[in-house]
């Protein structure tokens, strides 16, 4: 089974792949997390993207579809990967069809997390990001704290890109750029719209439900 999951910056994409991981044993491959992995390392890429991603646009589809490939050779995600933030353009879905049935694999099910401007804001100001785990929390809407969170409250950090002037463009480069894809998957019938302003654990319940339509 591979997913994809969709939504606008700071629907919650993060959070729901964490849950869906823990509960169907899948591997997350976030693009987002993958980037600024480069940039924290200093490579030679991530000197690149550094400037593109703190704008809030896209990063090139031939950087992008590079990773892609590469994790698509790995046996260890063969047929069990949870997509986040990816694609993000229709030629990125494009290439991603060509590149799962070159690897004998396809698409599952697209679920999207639909959120409005005002709610992603407050969100994206308020988001934390464990830089130990990796798991996501909101200092608003989902704290992190002993039962939720294994690790030292020092490891929560602010993402670089989670600023008031950049989730603007990241909204405005979604709308442009990202939901034109809505139609790529649902024409293919693998789209499931999800209410993602629900409560964190109802939009999982929804998520499970989904799946088990799939299985059966
Ligand atoms: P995210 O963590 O998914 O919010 O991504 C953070 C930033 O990384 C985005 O605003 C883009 O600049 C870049 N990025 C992440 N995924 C992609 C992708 N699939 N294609 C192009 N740029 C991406």
């Amino acid at each position: 089974m591979n997913i994809i999951l969709f939504g606008p910056p700071g629907a919650g994409k993060g959070t729901q792949a964490s849950n869906i991981v823990k509960t169907y044993k899948l591997s997350k491959v976030s693009t987002g997390d993958l980037l600024r992995e480069e940039i924290r390392k200093k490579t030679t890429i991530g000197k690149k993207i550094k400037s593109v991603i703190d704008k809030g646009e896209l990063v090139s589809d031939k950087i992008i579809n590079n990773i892609i490939s590469k994790i698509l050779l790995d046996k260890k995600y063969y047929d069990r990967i949870i997509f986040d933030g990816y694609p993000r353009n229709l030629e990125q879905a494009k290439k991603l069809d060509i590149m799962l049935k070159q690897n004998n694999q396809k698409i599952s099910c697209v679920l999207s997390l639909e959120v409005d401007i005002n709610s992603i804001v407050k969100r994206v100001l308020g988001r934390q990001v464990c830089s130990n785990c990796g798991l996501t929390f909101n200092e608003y809407f989902n704290k992190a704290t002993s039962k939720n969170h294994d690790c030292d409250s020092k490891f929560l950090v602010k993402r670089a890109d989670d600023t008031e002037n950049t989730i603007k463009n990241r909204f405005d480069t979604y709308i442009e750029k990202t939901l034109p894809i809505l139609n790529f998957y649902k024409e293919q019938k693998l789209l499931y719209e999800i209410n993602g302003k629900s409560k964190i654990e109802d939009i999982f319940e929804e998520i499970r439900n989904i799946i088990a339509s799939l299985e059966t």
